[in-house]
């Protein structure tokens, strides 16, 4: 028997080793990873400064709590900041950043309601849950908390008509992760932001799974020139030790005096050691560079496999954050199942989405392998389907 509690659903595979981007399971079996754990693994596994890194902070202290002053946070907020104007609250993950968010901007404006998004994700705490659009995530756990708003995402009069001077904030994903690796139109997202500043609303985007290089740039929000009041981040950002953070403009710096808000653990030495580190290796433009033109290949080769493969509806996503959209979901989990076999591991999104977030680590002949187990799961499938199709004739 198991002493969890069966709130997720496992897979019966447990992966014990991981170096660079390849892991191994218990039986020894080794899998080119698709997944970064969910987008969390940014710079692979096993890095050998980030392992340092991390054994140094062990040696030296692994933990102060936030009544005295920490340089580590400052360095790691000044390097998130990058160059502009932005303050950070550091957090242990995505939906506590999502909560400090929330928080901050209803006491920064001294509004309550906040506009979100169906099919949205932004964590399983009350308030981040409150924030997601997704009833299923809702059932059983009313009542919410009050004042949220969902409305149909990449719609411009839903939003017309809802915002206005009550109005705390309107927080979204810049490509829905969880819901189907969906992008927002640049046109929509320049919208929402006039409207939010028009009426006096904080916009808040949720750059979780975007952030920290995945989308090809620092953060997925300078790909739509826009300046987010507020932003979240988390998944990437401590490359498997838990790191959250929220950012704001220097201007909400009052709502969040002395004594408003904090976490025990938020902003630990460990954490920011790693953080700092990890912002350092993926704010450089080389790197950034090569995850774009990796992205290229990646989208290239998906495309091709696309023309030839009915099954397979659209390939859509930024950089290494891409949605394979299956004709339906009993495909995608076939497809899912055989890459597993196969020996690379993917994840899933909304109902019929294969979702690919490779380390931003992954090489060209990586990448190129994965496309080739990917081609040949279609084709045997093809072969498969047409078996059928003819036994049925007969
Ligand atoms: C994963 C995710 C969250 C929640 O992060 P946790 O660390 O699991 O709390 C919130 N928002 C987005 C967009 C995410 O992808």
């Amino acid at each position: 028997m198991s002493y969890l509690f069966p709130n997720y659903q496992r897979k019966e595979l447990e992966l014990v080793k991981g170096d660079k981007n390849t892991l191994t399971d218990r039986s020894g079996k080794s899998y080119l990873d698709f997944t970064s754990g969910i987008g969390v693994m940014n710079l692979g596994y096993n890095d050998s400064e980030l392992n340092q890194a991390l054994a140094d902070q062990a040696n030296l202290l692994w933990h102060t709590p936030n009544l005295y002053e920490n340089q580590l946070q400052e360095q790691t907020a000044m390097k998130l900041a990058n160059k502009k104007e932005y303050l950070s609250y550091f957090c242990n993950s995505g939906a506590e950043a999502n909560e400090a968010a929330i928080k901050l901007a209803r006491k920064a404006t001294g509004r309550t309601k906040i506009i979100s998004f169906t099919n949205s994700f932004h964590g399983r705490t009350y308030g981040a849950m409150s924030a997601t659009g997704q009833a299923s995530i809702h059932a059983g756990f009313e009542p919410l908390v009050p004042d949220f708003v969902y409305l149909p995402y990449n719609e411009l009069e839903p939003l017309l008509a809802e915002v206005d001077q009550k109005t705390a904030a309107v927080i979204l994903e810049l490509i829905q992760g969880e819901g189907g690796v969906i992008p927002a139109d640049n046109q929509w997202i320049q919208d929402v932001q006039s409207l939010c500043h028009k009426y006096g609303a904080l916009l808040i985007i949720d750059e979780i799974q975007t952030g920290i290089g995945r989308t090809g740039t620092l953060y997925a929000y300078e790909n739509y020139q826009i300046k987010p009041d507020i932003f979240t981040l988390a998944k990437g950002l401590g490359n498997g030790i838990p790191v959250g953070a929220m950012l704001g403009k220097s201007s909400l710096a009052q709502a969040f005096g002395p004594g408003s808000h904090g976490s025990t653990f938020g902003g630990n030495k460990l954490g920011m050691r790693v953080a700092a580190k990890v912002i350092d290796r993926i704010n450089q433009p080389e790197f950034l560079h090569e995850v774009q033109m990796k992205s290229e290949q990646l989208f290239l080769g998906l495309e091709q496999l696309a023309e030839k493969n009915a099954v397979i509806q659209t390939v859509r996503g930024k950089g290494l954050m891409i949605g394979i959209e299956f004709s339906d979901q009993a495909v995608r989990n076939q497809v899912m199942e055989q890459l597993e076999a196969e020996g690379l591991l993917t994840l899933k999104a909304g109902q019929t989405v294969l979702r690919l977030l490779p380390p931003l680590t992954i090489t060209h002949e990586e990448i190129a392998q994965g496309l080739k187990m990917l081609e040949k799961v279609l084709s045997n499938l093809a072969t498969q389907t047409s078996l059928t199709e003819l036994a049925e004739l007969k």
